[in-house]
């Protein structure tokens, strides 16, 4: 090459790298840059970008580790806010942000994103993929979204009206857009997507209604399908779509494809790039009761199973079912973390997991093997789980045959959705869990409920009730005076808790702990503690003033460390719970040592006011009433006069809202924020009854109140 050649692309090259230096911060080209560069080998080699928090797990293992040092055991104390961001939405968030050089992506209710700067706390913009709000109606556990995957420029994004969605990271302007589910069912996707060798990874929800579960890769460039994998068999008079399901369908009996038959992977995935392995978790069984999905008994496989999947092709290497033949709603889609522990003098390559069912588990994650499973919550369905077998040894009464049965964890589980993290330095799992328990009984009279929404009689196909005319077992042996949640510090080694802090409800957030020795938690009442990771001491606390159940991360910008959390009180216990006195809208809140900003106030829910309107009514009318209302109402509204978590307590209701209730419930007035149209199921008598039984209870809380 000629040396004036040489020169010219020195020159060139130059200008070309200072015209890249000037780029502003959170500008088009800085963030097209920075989001091109992520590929396969920065999400393998995650560990060695601590700045960054480049998936929702942080890396492909799910740990929510940081090696991040700055923020410390001793200087913990001086954390404080620099900048909090008002999303403006009012349902839950469940949202792992994920950030890449300081630019962060998060989303909120109905499936929303948001890109933030995360050096001023400004939105640089946000997408709305428009979910019809009819479509609230499908989702169990609110419209929440737990957040986007990143890969070569683009964002992805599972709605809750099951699309799959590619964005250009720099302007959030979609790509490509796939369906991804058949709408005439009650499929939604909450879930993240995750990213492996190219393909983007998303899985469904839906087992409470009408759902068979599975899992699809698509081409990320192109939004090309690659495989899919059902997690359970269909129609046996059919092909069978792999030669996995020929096996699983032998574990089935009856007619289960009819009601869908569930399995839904509606949340865990994580990624062995060694073994070259894609791990997901699968849920309960559709409709719950296996009496009635598989009446013939069976293991029902792959429900409540942890499976081993080739990311190339979609076909299954192992599985492990925590819960053969489930009948609970014992979902084994909780939370993986892929670790390499010292047990009994071997360092082994494990998968871990505390499912819905109380058992803490750790698989060898190369072949599938159980090498120990032990109670970290009090659970009543079985003993133990037989080491040789793997299987758990159920108690006589568990399977609630002839009795209505307390079973403990009930369907909240022992530990739901809300991430765990594993710390290398203390070898300790922190699990955010619940003590659990819901009266169990055969529903004789259960009918199938082809994909239509709310409501414990009508709705969701659980098939589960409590029957009158049986005995009702109560569970002795029950601890009185277990808290209703707790974070646990678990040796998975030793199976053993090392610490713990009771916490006053269920649902509180997802853990992070860093190599400092740190574990950040936030809780349903309110605060964002940071704890001792070896004793389980507050070191840090911050009054958010609204329940937090969103996982933390923590990143570094320009050299610096943060810790981020997203704020939005809902999820599935939240709809019709709450523990702090407010409920802020959706807001991201990030701290720093030595912050100074104030926190922000928001419109108040102001004073509640019972409801004063007075309707004659009778009492057969009330009792009718009363029955709809568990039917159509109770499951996100709450107990009359008692309830009331991000969706309100009807008897506080103002009275002009009251007296449209005929709109509202049987014209669909209020849809697009959610609440179902339930024209097609209720009409103008019913809603009578159900203002009646409302009045009637307000009467009656009116009536204690002045007591
Ligand atoms: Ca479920």
């Amino acid at each position: 090459m000629r040396a004036k050649t040489i020169l010219y692309m020195i020159v060139v090259s130059t200008i070309f790298f200072s015209l890249q230096c000037k780029q502003e911060f959170a500008s088009k080209a800085h963030i097209e840059k920075i989001s091109m560069g992520i590929d396969d080998n920065r999400l393998i080699n995650a560990d060695q970008n601590p700045e960054n928090w480049l998936s929702y797990g942080r890396n492909y293992a799910e740990d929510r580790y940081s090696s991040l040092n700055q923020i410390t055991k001793e200087n913990v104390n001086e954390l404080g806010l620099i900048w909090s961001l008002n999303l403006g939405t009012r349902r839950g968030i469940e949202a792992t942000p994920i950030v890449v050089d300081g630019i962060m992506y998060l989303t909120g209710p109905w499936s929303k994103v948001f890109a933030v700067n995360t050096r001023t706390g400004k939105l640089i913009w946000t997408y709305d993929p428009g979910v019809p709000g009819a479509y609230g109606e499908k989702a169990c556990c609110d419209v929440v979204n737990r957040g986007v995957a990143i890969y070569k420029g683009h964002i992805f994004l599972g709605t809750l009206d099951g699309r799959l969605i590619s964005l250009d990271a720099a302007t959030g302007n979609p790509s490509w857009e796939i369906l991804t589910v058949d709408t005439t069912k009650a499929y939604t996707i909450t879930g993240a997507p995750r990213i492996v060798d190219g393909k983007v990874m998303i899985g469904n929800g839906g087992a409470e209604y009408d759902a068979r579960g599975y899992i699809t890769a698509y081409d990320a460039m192109s939004g090309e399908q690659v495989w899919r994998f059902y997690t359970v068999p269909g129609d046996p008079s059919k092909p069978f779509e792999s030669k996995a399901l020929e096996m699983a369908a032998k574990t089935w009996t009856g007619e289960w494809w009819k009601y869908g038959g569930g399995g839904t992977v509606w949340d865990a995935m994580a990624y062995d790039p060694d073994l070259k392995l894609l791990y997901i978790g699968t849920g309960n069984g559709t409709p719950w009761d296996r009496l009635h999905r598989s009446p013939g008994g069976g293991d029902n496989l792959f429900l409540s199973s942890i499976l081993a999947i080739n990311p190339d092709n979609g076909e299954l290497v192992w599985y492990y079912q925590t819960t053969p033949g489930d009948t609970w709603d014992f979902t084994a889609t909780q939370h993986l973390i892929l670790a390499d522990l010292e047990i009994e003098d071997r360092l082994r390559k494990v998968i871990m997991q505390a499912p819905k069912n109380g058992f803490f588990y750790v698989l060898d994650r190369t072949d599938g093997e159980l090498l120990s499973a032990e109670a970290y919550t009090y659970l009543n369905w079985a003993t133990e789980v037989d080491k040789q077998t793997g299987r758990p040894v159920e108690t006589e009464f568990a399977r609630y045959k002839d009795e209505n049965v307390f079973i403990s964890p009930g369907p909240i589980g022992g530990h739901n959705w809300q991430p765990m993290a594993f710390n290398p330095e203390t070898k300790l799992v922190y699990l955010p869990a619940h003590f659990s328990s819901m009266p169990y009984g055969h529903d004789s009279n259960w009918k199938f409920n082809k994909g239509k929404g709310y409501g414990s009689g009508s709705g969701w196909n659980i098939s589960v009730a409590f029957d009158p005319a049986k005995p009702f077992r109560f569970d002795q042996s029950a601890p009185s005076s277990m808290p209703k949640g707790r974070l646990i510090a678990w040796d998975p080694v030793k199976q053993q808790e090392v610490w713990g802090v009771d916490l006053i409800s269920y649902w509180n957030g997802g853990v992070l702990t860093t190599a400092t020795g740190l574990v950040f938690h936030g809780t349903a009442d309110g605060r964002f503690v940071a704890y001792d990771a070896h004793k389980g001491k507050i070191l840090w606390e911050s009054a958010i003033g609204s329940g937090i159940i969103a996982p933390p991360i923590t990143y570094a910008v320009d050299g610096k460390q943060y810790v981020s959390i997203a704020v939005g009180w809902g999820g599935f216990h939240g709809l019709s719970n709450k523990y702090t006195k407010e409920i802020r809208p959706g807001t991201v809140f990030t701290f720093a040592i030595d912050g100074q900003a104030a926190f922000h106030d928001f419109d108040k829910t102001g004073e509640r006011r019972l409801l004063s309107l007075d309707y004659s009514t009778t009492q057969e009318e009330n009792e009718r009433g009363q029955t709809l209302y568990r039917q159509y109402c109770n499951l996100c509204h709450g107990e009359v006069g008692g309830g009331g978590g991000v969706i309100s307590d009807l008897a506080y209701s103002n009275n002009e809202i009251f007296q449209i209730y005929d709109s509202i419930v049987l014209k669909g007035l209020f849809q697009e924020n959610g609440m179902p149209n339930f024209g097609d199921r209720l009409d103008k008598q019913d809603i009578k009854a159900i203002q009646g039984y409302i009045l009637q209870t307000v009467k009656s809380v009116k009536e204690k109140q002045s007591q």
